[in-house]
């Protein structure tokens, strides 16, 4: 199941539309401006175009990715607790829009050191899981490339913040890994050998179940970088093995699998994503 990341603008709906036209099985959107932190409400008539698209051309998995401003490990009180409710607004909104899967970066800890920055997460977590908890939106922990002080670039890391959740709300939380992040934070998938270790290795640490959502991209800075500048599938450090591997295991079958590449038209006009797409496609069959 093949998706990508669109623009909404003009429309939520419209995100779905372009999907199609690229013929996507499903997308990634922002449900608001992800560069602010405030967004209107959202209207009950373009909540119903929505639902009506996804309804209509059968997207079910569809993923929507958090404001970047958030940082749930922050030491600051006063941005912990921007960044609580505002996370909250967007599994509200998530839950309005019923869309199934919200991805957010774990969160840098500035300073205040890896524990303490994991401490605050999973306080955060566990609080807005439980304010959230009449809605039925999944929080998908993304992958990092351990950029400054990012949390989130060791698959330890993920599986420490989620065993701090509480165990009712446990079915609430899952993973999103990001291959490029992943390959910046030092784990080798450059070979199908390599890869088969890294799934064993998330399959050990995080459980393979748990990822809900996989970012495909290929990366402009080779391994163990730490700096996420993603590239077209195959065309970067990470090459096409890797991606022959994730499209080809049956456990991945139906979890979407969603290009965050650069949008716009290759040399031959094609559009970017069409061309991607094809590649991931000719290895799925
Ligand atoms: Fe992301
Ligand atoms: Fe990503
Ligand atoms: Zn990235």
């Amino acid at each position: 199941m093949f998706g990508s990341h669109l623009s909404i603008a003009g429309g939520m709906h419209n995100a779905l539309l372009e999907a199609h036209r690229l013929t996507f099985d499903t997308v990634q959107v922002f449900t608001k401006n992800q560069q602010q932190w405030s967004a209107k409400p959202l209207d009950p008539a373009a909540i119903k175009e929505f639902r009506h698209h996804a309804d209509r051309l059968g997207f079910e998995k569809i993923v929507a990715h958090a404001s970047y401003l958030i940082n749930l490990a922050a030491a600051d009180p006063a941005i912990w607790d921007k960044s609580v409710r505002g996370f909250l607004h967007e599994m509200e909104r998530c839950n309005q829009l019923h869309i199934p899967y919200l991805v957010i970066h774990p969160g840098a800890h500035v300073g205040a050191g890896e524990a303490a920055g994991i401490e605050k997460i999973i306080t955060a977590l566990n609080h807005l899981l439980e304010a959230g908890k009449s809605g039925t939106v999944t929080v998908c922990l993304e992958t990092t490339a351990g950029q400054g002080s990012c949390l989130g670039c060791k698959f330890e890391q993920l599986a420490e913040m989620i065993a701090g959740i509480k165990q009712t709300q446990k079915h609430r939380i899952a993973v999103c890994v990001d291959t490029c992040h992943i390959l910046a934070a030092g784990y080798d998938i450059t070979t199908t050998e390599s890869t088969r270790k890294m799934l064993h290795e998330l399959d050990r640490v995080i459980g393979l179940k748990l990822v809900k959502v996989w970012h495909f991209n290929d990366s402009k800075k080779p391994l163990g970088s730490h700096v996420d500048r993603h590239e077209h599938i195959g065309r970067g450090q990470i090459g096409l093995e890797c991606f022959n591997v994730l499209c080809t295991d049956p456990r991945l079958k139906n979890i979407p699998k969603i290009l965050e590449t650069p949008k716009g038209k290759a040399p031959d006009q094609q559009d970017w994503d069409t061309l991607n797409l094809a590649v991931l496609r000719s290895f799925a069959r």
